[in-house]
């Protein structure tokens, strides 16, 4: 079997966009629900990312009638014990923007020292056919949360996420250099396992 085209469970176009530069290099193009007519709007009540992703993907591949990928990401920082973890796109009330989400991850770390800023992203992908759930991969990037913004790149919490290594931002290095180490891009190389084995079944 082969697969050119692939539906991604989400709205949300800084996650295309990733997504669409790491499907392209293996011919498959992406589709979103921007795409797709009266796609159902999945609640995600899910208490984990896991749970979040498959129910995206399994409500999709059943409503397309063909396989589909979800994935649901966020945020943990330590010293807010996780939050907000699976609520970070509402991290600030229901359609928060990025920037209101920024603002209140920055007051509620208001005087909380460097060394207890650290932080890390997590991405769940999961992937599914009309039938079945076939599976879900996990991965995960360490950061610290800034005091103050820093660059115009990526999305969400990306001017305000740390990468000790480069003491720059997801916000100010390259897509580049954020596809080889995000937690999305390490969940994307194992559903790359994923759909291997699914294609030669
Ligand atoms: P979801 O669509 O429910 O999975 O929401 C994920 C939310 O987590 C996004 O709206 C962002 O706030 C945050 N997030 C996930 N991945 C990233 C990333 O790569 N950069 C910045 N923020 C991210």
């Amino acid at each position: 079997m082969e697969i050119k085209q692939l539906l991604i469970a989400t709205r949300n176009q800084g996650k295309v966009r990733e997504l669409r530069d790491l499907l392209s290099p293996m011919g498959i193009s992406v589709l979103s629900l921007a795409d797709i007519k009266n796609a159902p709007a999945v609640v995600e009540d899910g208490l984990t990312f896991r749970a979040n992703a498959a129910k995206k993907a399994v409500e999709l591949a059943q409503f397309t009638g063909a396989p589909v990928m979800g994935e649901d990401s966020g945020l943990e920082v330590d010293a807010l014990d996780g939050r907000p973890g699976v609520f970070s796109a509402r991290y600030s009330g229901e359609n928060a923007t990025d920037e209101q989400n920024n603002d209140k991850l920055l007051q509620e770390l208001a005087g909380v020292p460097m060394e207890r800023r650290r932080a890390r992203y997590r991405s769940a992908i999961a992937f599914a056919d009309p039938h079945d759930l076939i599976d879900v991969v996990e991965g995960s990037c360490e950061g610290v949360i800034t005091t103050e913004r820093r660059g115009q790149n990526g999305f969400g919490y990306d001017p305000l996420f740390l990468i000790p290594q480069y003491q720059k931002t997801f916000g100010e290095l390259p897509l580049e250099v954020k596809q080889t180490l995000s937690h999305r891009a390490q969940a994307f190389r194992l559903f790359l396992k994923v759909l291997e084995r699914y294609l030669v079944a």
